[in-house]
């Protein structure tokens, strides 16, 4: 063939799996890798595979193992290699280093149980107060850094983001607050590692749970103010238990791995979840 067809599909299209290693992956997982799987499939796209193994405390290698067989059971297969977080470091720190030079971050002492005492009369999910925000910089305490939220947005003005589902937002990092870029025992926080990691891989579609939307908006500005590209998002749905509540580990959603072990065939499964016909006891309202 010697014409070169100019294609109008969306083959460009990357999306990824970010699993955390810390324990099994259980069936609110397989849905959110089967959504992301898909929507790349749908598009003649690339999926991926990031293993968040940042924090060294929680992350175990049989879970990463554990997360490659229970993928492959679904029938899941993913392009490239798998990016391990622990490997990015350096990415990390220059991300930070950035942010720094823009006077953008200061050193939080706090402790854990000074910030839940700090925080508790503003009732739970309260924002940090700013506490360390003018403190004295001191090198023999261990300490996080923060983003000065008011000032990272006002540098960074108003910003958008779309969300395939929920339509154009507009970006309002302030309501999260003075947000840890780095952590006294990890050297980047959930956010810094995303933001920097989804444009290396240059992921062009995130697909993920509803739970992280709100974390979108703090994304939205850390793209901005690295200079990063802004991906298109899918925050999907959440499966939720007979009681309503959504399925995590500890409130004992049944691990992928134990499906299997009943006897269960993963690519059955995952084509039910395809066409929402969810084991009996499972739902997955549209909200
Ligand atoms: N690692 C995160 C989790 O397991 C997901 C990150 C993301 O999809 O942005 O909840």
């Amino acid at each position: 063939m010697t014409a070169r067809h100019v294609t109008h599909g969306q083959e460009g299209l990357v999306t990824r799996f970010a699993p955390s290693p810390t324990g099994r992956l259980h069936l609110g997982h397989a849905y959110a890798a089967l959504q992301a799987h898909d929507r790349a499939a749908a598009a003649g796209g690339h999926f991926l595979l990031r293993i968040e193994d940042i924090d060294g405390t929680r992350s175990r290698p049989e879970h990463v193992a554990g997360i490659i067989e229970d993928l492959r059971w679904l029938g899941l297969d993913w392009d490239g290699e798998i990016l391990f977080q622990s490997a990015r470091l350096t990415a990390y720190q220059a991300a930070l280093d950035t942010l720094q030079a823009q006077g953008l971050l200061y050193r939080c002492y706090c402790t854990r149980a000074e910030i839940a005492h700090l925080s508790a009369p503003h009732g739970p999910g309260a924002v940090y107060p700013g506490t360390c925000r003018h403190a004295a910089p001191r090198d023999d305490l261990p300490h996080a850094w923060r983003i000065d939220m008011a000032r990272a947005a006002a540098l960074a003005g108003p910003l958008d983001w779309h969300d395939e589902l929920a339509g154009v937002q507009r970006a309002d990092p302030l309501a999260a607050g003075d947000v840890v870029l780095a952590r006294k025992d990890a050297p980047a926080s959930y956010h810094l590692a995303v933001v920097v990691d989804d444009a290396f891989q240059r992921v062009t579609h995130i697909v993920r749970g509803r739970d992280l939307f709100e974390a979108t908006h703090v994304h939205r500005l850390l793209q901005q103010l690295l200079g990063l590209p802004t991906p298109i998002y899918r925050h999907h749905p959440l499966l939720r238990g007979a009681d309503g509540a959504r399925l995590a580990k500890r409130t004992g959603a049944p691990s992928l791995a134990s499906l299997r072990a009943a006897g269960m065939d993963g690519r059955v499964l995952a084509d039910d979840l395809r066409a929402g016909r969810l084991p009996i006891g499972f739902t997955l309202p549209n909200a």
